[in-house]
């Protein structure tokens, strides 16, 4: 008998520090270790009849016209709008973020929504081809959805990493099964209550609280599609399990983002957008910026602008705290991994660059990292942490190279007051996404498609390519009229191979003496 994947990951289950197989998950405030609720976990072996329910409603839901799905999506706004304070709250006491960054991540989400109510008709759309070789027929490319979509987030954007596959998924005609991450739970409940009020049936979309082993038994349960947000540790385990199974997956992982820092810059719009998109969200962004590669000549006037702005407008405290520019790292395996990158950053030479210290508990002090390359880990591997480590480069050449040469591809940023040659530059990185003098624009842009290559992974969410992810290409083909005889079906006979060849000269002849030949009375 196969194994089943899922049986096999009683120790990779509990990768984030929390037990999997209890009964219970409970919600921890960073900021202040306070227990915030608690719910009950599902177990792994409830996941074939949480799938099987998902794939009987499907068909009902997808049987409504696109219109009437729509209209639950406009409702599903308005109740994300009634709940706009309770979702800000809960992201700031669970996740540790800042309100400002609260609110910041709803409009995405909000936008999202608006974005799909006005393009889906048009992006759905069947679309007409004509096929020359087959004039009497009609061809139309349908979009259809894959059926029941398994959706598995993490913890660092809670409302708008999951809400957004889920919202493409159920607009394209999917039901959905969320497993969101165990450290966000109370937040993924309150994402439930907002999709049922706004009238989402319930087997349409399903939440299932879990650990990592409930999210590798709902894979072994074959969902027609999964779409994973996570590291990439667990992202190459489930892809491989998914390659296993055959089921299509987009696969949105980690990060190494660098912001390439040229002679031309305007230096201080570069330090600041480079300390805030460092140390945004504490750093637990996939898009955050950790490596810079500044052009020699003027590294000492980025790094001394660098400090200025960590000095003086970066604050690390409680999210809750209207000074605060960063909150709470989200757990404490999180901030050991941040820790020991330092420590090990230290031991190799680094000189630490830190702004105002952070306060006791889980929370990180913001620190530019200088005098050590990729050789040490903080140069290399994704941190998830406050931390920017700033290199010297000779030109913007070796800047691109140093860039590319990384296992990661998210998002690449060029600070230049030439466009024209940051547009050159952009063209040369290998990343899903790339910006010039912005590095998170793609954040408030969600008609934008998004997404990484290399170990970054592969598949896109958002816009127009974000909502076909979620269905696959339908092709059919229908009578306009029916043919005398059907030149390609048996019986084969000469005055059929005569028409091909005739065909094939007039067609594609390269010269009017190779296409004349289609008028030879014998056809050789
Ligand atoms: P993680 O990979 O540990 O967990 C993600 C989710 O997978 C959680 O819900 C977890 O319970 C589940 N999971 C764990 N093991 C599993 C398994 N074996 N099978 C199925 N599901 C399993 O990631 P995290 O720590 O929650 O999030 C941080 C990571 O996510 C970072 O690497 C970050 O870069 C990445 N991320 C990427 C993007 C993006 O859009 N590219 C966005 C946000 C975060």
């Amino acid at each position: 008998m196969v194994e089943r994947y899922s049986e096999t990951l009683s120790h990779e289950a509990q990768s984030n520090g929390q037990e999997s197989g209890t009964a219970k998950i409970r919600s921890i405030n960073p900021a202040t270790g306070a227990l915030l609720g608690e719910v009950s976990a599902t177990q792994a072996s409830e996941a074939e009849a949480i799938i099987a329910r998902a794939r009987s409603a499907q068909s009902g839901w997808a049987a409504r016209s696109l219109k009437e799905r729509l209209m639950v999506m406009r409702r599903l706004r308005g109740s994300l709008y009634h709940h706009y304070d309770e979702l800000v709250d809960l992201m700031v006491k669970e996740q540790g973020k800042t309100t400002q960054d609260a609110m910041a991540e709803l409009l995405p989400t909000l936008e999202l929504v608006n974005f799909y109510l006005r393009n889906s008709q048009e992006i759905l759309a069947p679309e007409r081809v004509f096929a020359l070789l087959v004039p009497h027929r009609r061809h139309v490319i349908e979009r259809r959805p894959y059926g029941v979509v398994l959706v598995i987030s993490p913890w660092n954007f809670p409302v708008l990493l999951p809400l957004t596959p889920v919202i493409a998924a159920l607009v394209a005609g999917n039901t959905v099964v969320l497993k969101p991450s165990e450290y966000t739970v109370l937040t993924s409940g309150l994402i439930d209550k907002i999709i049922k009020e706004a009238g989402v049936p319930d087997d349409v979309f399903q939440l299932v609280y879990g650990y990592g082993d409930v999210g590798a038994a709902l894979l072994d349960a074959r969902p027609d599609k999964l779409c994973f947000t996570g590291s990439e540790r667990v992202g190459r385990k489930v892809a491989a399990r998914a390659g296993e199974l055959l089921i299509p997956v987009t696969l949105e992982l980690g990060g190494k983002d660098a912001a390439i820092v040229l002679e031309d810059a305007n230096i201080k719009r570069a330090a600041r957008g480079i300390v805030w998109g460092g140390t945004l969200n504490a750093g637990q962004a996939c898009i955050s910026i950790e490596r810079v590669y500044v052009v020699r000549s003027v590294a000492d006037d980025l790094l001394a602008e660098m400090k200025r702005v960590l000095d003086n407008q970066v604050r690390v405290g409680p999210g809750t705290d209207s000074r605060s520019t960063y909150g709470a790292i989200t757990n404490r395996a999180q901030m050991n991994v941040i820790q020991s990158q330092l420590e090990d950053a230290a031991a190799h030479g680094a000189q630490l660059i830190t702004g105002k210290p952070a306060p006791e508990g889980l929370f990180c002090t913001p620190t530019v990292v200088t005098g050590v390359d990729e050789q040490v880990t903080v140069a290399s591997e994704e941190t998830f942490g406050p931390v920017i480590t700033v290199m010297s480069v000779e030109n913007e050449q070796e800047a691109i190279e140093r860039t590319n040469n990384s296992r990661y591809g998210l998002t690449t940023s060029i600070w230049t007051e030439n466009r024209e040659r940051g547009r050159r530059l952009a063209r040369q990185v290998q990343s899903g996404v790339s910006g010039l003098n912005e590095h998170i624009w793609s954040q408030s842009t969600p008609e934008m498609p998004w997404g990484g290559v290399k170990a970054s992974g592969y598949g896109r969410t958002r816009g127009r390519e974000g909502l076909l992810d979620m269905t696959y290409a339908h092709a059919t083909s229908y009578e306009r009229f029916r043919l005398p005889f059907e030149p390609f079906w048996v019986p084969y006979l000469s005055y059929k191979r005569s028409l091909l060849k005739r065909f094939i000269h007039l067609w594609y002849g390269p010269t009017l003496r190779d296409k004349l030949k289609a008028l030879k009375w014998r056809v050789e």
